[in-house]
């Protein structure tokens, strides 16, 4: 609180500080323009830390007007001017992208920031409103990072819910990783919900337990756990046409029980059900076997002959952590990942950066938003294919060829005595076809410690003792584990769930799972997914954006059947469709859809199913609110309760 704050951090502080977020947030503090000054308009390098260029002699200029103004502040001598206007905020935003904000952008990052407070996904209910929503019972499945956030929401709502997790504890995927190495790849000052910030992020990039944390804290601080059933699987569903209700069954530590609610949201996560290779002979491995998502901390791996199958981003984040433990690696690679050159992938936060946080109001959402910025739509045009380009099938543009050369020095520059290691570990796919990960160097360096070997050649067949590759060769192992990712494409599987007219969802998608915005389905009636089909991202942006999108929405949906009395509401079939082909449209102009990129972001017809192909902007402004015309009301019924 200003007046009582310890100023003894402030030096250090402002040595760490991401000086044009500290301007921006100056502008509120004084209300004076003068903070935004050309010659300290940050020009930046993309993917650094957020050096931005700006001469020493400015920027301790800067630091020391900076220091005035947070003095005079936080000792209470001047107030908080008044809140910036939309122009000032426009010019705040420009200020601190070191960019031109196209248009559109304002507004979703003003809602974004709550600059002044109020969030558009604050659900805003009238006490009238919430005493029709008392009749809307809801199941949450899940209780992970958008179950949790459902559930926050609804209750904020005053929707009467129930959240059912198959795991002892909150977290989802944070619970379940435990992989040596296992942190997250966005930065955590994103990858946080955008009304629960934490000053005190130890990392930039944080670890598991870390985040396991954040997501308990939650938790304890919305008092959830007395709304969530723990130990509890949905088998199956099915819609009760009559009743208007989703008749769930439930397999629950006392046995199976049914329980009949008006409205069901999948919180399921995409990416928890371990997918094990199709190898033959997979099961003929008579020692320890596991995959990276149920890692066996009883297996002491020291000294021991270790096969790692796979090179994705949970396999790059253990294997540096275990090379220098086993006694032989060998990483089995199909295809090398693309690791863009993130240098403080592992760092600390500055403890006087968390101070600025924790004390300078403001300066924790400019620096979101520079991070919102930066690693999010900013690199789209880098991955966005050129449809008249000509090039190389390695790259989809010039610019997307250009910062494959960047990234491709970089992998280089790491193993300048190894072109053979180099030739193997530079992707022959354009960047963003696939997921791209962070690399600080440790991934290169594993690879190149004399106890690791990386082995492209096809493995043939595994067997009792170890694997044969394509050309004979075999090794012998005592461990194998599998990176080899998850049942990404198999949505909401494998739960049973039946629409109108006994419809089967899973029958119905045929491989193809589709929702409009990725939440609803026709003959689905409501049966809402949060990061369902085409929500999840590449390059840009944080899945806890989509998510509080997604639970805006469908809040949004909710309030409509209170609003109108509707006891079901599904998306119009031609509505869905446009949708779909809009989206399609779009995948196939990224990196990620380009005819040559083989991933399991596509189906088996080569469709993305996985993948938003347009803006952050985009999504946020779709869900605003549901437009009644896209939607099938059903009004009568009788509603549960
Ligand atoms: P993944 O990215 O799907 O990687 C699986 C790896 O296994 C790929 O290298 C794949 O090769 C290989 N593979 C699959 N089947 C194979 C087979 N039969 N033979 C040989 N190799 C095979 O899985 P993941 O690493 O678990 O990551 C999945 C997703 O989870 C990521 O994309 C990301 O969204 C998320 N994730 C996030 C974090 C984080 O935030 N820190 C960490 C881990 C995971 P191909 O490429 O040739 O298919």
């Amino acid at each position: 609180m200003a007046g009582q704050v310890d100023l003894g951090p402030l030096d250090q502080a402002l040595e760490t500080a991401h000086l044009p977020s500290l301007s921006a947030a100056l502008v509120h503090l004084t209300g004076d323009r003068s903070w935004l000054r050309p010659e300290w308009r940050p020009t930046y390098t993309p993917l650094s830390k957020g050096e931005t260029g700006v001469p020493e002699v400015e920027q301790a200029r800067m630091r020391a007007a900076a220091k005035a103004a947070i003095t005079d502040y936080l000792t209470g001598n001047v107030p908080m001017a008044a809140t910036p206007g939309p122009d000032l905020v426009r010019e705040m935003m420009g200020f601190v992208a070191g960019a031109d904000i196209p248009d559109g952008y304002g507004e979703f990052l003003t809602d974004e920031l709550a600059l002044d407070g109020h969030s558009s996904k604050d659900p805003d209910w009238s006490p009238e409103l919430k005493t029709v929503a008392r009749r809307l019972h809801t199941l949450v499945i899940g209780a992970g990072m958008s179950g949790l956030l459902a559930a926050i929401r609804l209750e904020q709502a005053g929707v009467p819910f129930e959240v059912v997790e198959k795991n002892t504890d909150v977290g989802g995927t944070w619970l379940e990783n435990t992989y040596p190495g296992c942190r997250v790849d966005s930065s955590n000052h994103m990858y946080s919900y955008s009304f629960e910030p934490n000053h005190f992020w130890p990392q930039h990039f944080s670890t598991q337990p870390v985040l396991l944390n954040y997501f308990q804290d939650v938790a304890a601080r919305h008092d959830l756990r007395k709304h969530i059933r723990f130990g509890v699987t949905v088998e199956e569903m099915a819609w009760d046409e009559r009743r208007a209700v989703w008749k769930v069954k439930l397999q629950t530590p006392e046995g199976p029980q049914q329980v009949e609610v008006n409205a069901v949201i999948t919180a399921v996560g995409q990416l928890n059900r371990p997918r094990y290779p199709q190898i033959t002979g997979r099961e003929r491995f008579a020692g320890p076997a596991f995959h990276s998502a149920e890692w066996r901390h009883d297996v002491d791996l020291t000294g021991k002959r270790v096969a790692v199958i796979g090179t994705g981003a949970s396999a790059y984040q253990f294997v540096p952590e275990i090379a220098g433990k086993v006694g032989r690696l060998t990483v089995f690679q199909r295809t090398p990942p693309w690791g863009f050159p993130v240098a403080h992938y592992h760092e600390d936060v500055p403890a006087g950066m968390n101070w600025l946080m924790e004390h300078v109001p403001f300066y924790d959402k400019w620096y979101r938003f520079w991070m919102f910025w930066m690693v999010t739509d900013g690199l789209l045009p880098m991955v966005t294919a050129d449809p008249g380009w000509n090039g190389p099938s390695t790259a989809v543009s010039e610019l997307n060829q250009g910062f494959r050369d960047m990234i491709a020095m970089a992998i280089a520059a790491q193993a300048p005595d190894r072109p053979d290691l180099v030739e193997k570990v530079i992707p022959t796919y354009p960047v963003g076809g696939k997921r791209s990960l962070l690399d600080n160097g440790v991934w290169m360096a594993a690879l190149q410690r004399p106890n690791v070997e990386l082995v492209t050649e096809g493995i043939a067949e595994i067997t009792e003792t170890g694997v044969v590759t394509a050309d004979g060769q075999a090794r012998d192992f005592d461990v194998i584990i599998y990176g080899t990712g998850f049942h990404a494409s198999k949505f909401l599987w494998p739960m049973k769930i039946r629409g109108r007219g006994g419809a089967d969802l899973h029958e119905t998608w045929a491989g193809d799972p589709r929702a409009y915005l990725g939440m609803t389905t026709p003959g689905f009636p409501n049966l809402f997914m949060i990061y369902g089909p085409n929500t999840n991202i590449v390059v840009n942006g944080s899945i806890i954006f989509f998510s509080e999108c997604s639970v805006r929405y469908i809040l949004g949906c909710l309030k409509l059947l209170a609003q109108t009395g509707a006891v079901a509401m599904e998306p119009k079939r031609e509505v869905h469709e446009a949708f779909n082909t809009r989206v399609d449209e779009g995948n196939r102009l990224m990196a990620w859809g380009a005819p040559q990129v083989a991933s399991w972001y596509k189906n088996e017809a080569g469709r993305v199913t996985q993948n938003w192909p347009f803006a952050l902007v985009d999504y946020w402004r779709a869900t605003l609110t549901p437009d009644p015309q896209d939607f099938v009301l059903t009004k009568s019924a009788e509603l549960v309760g």
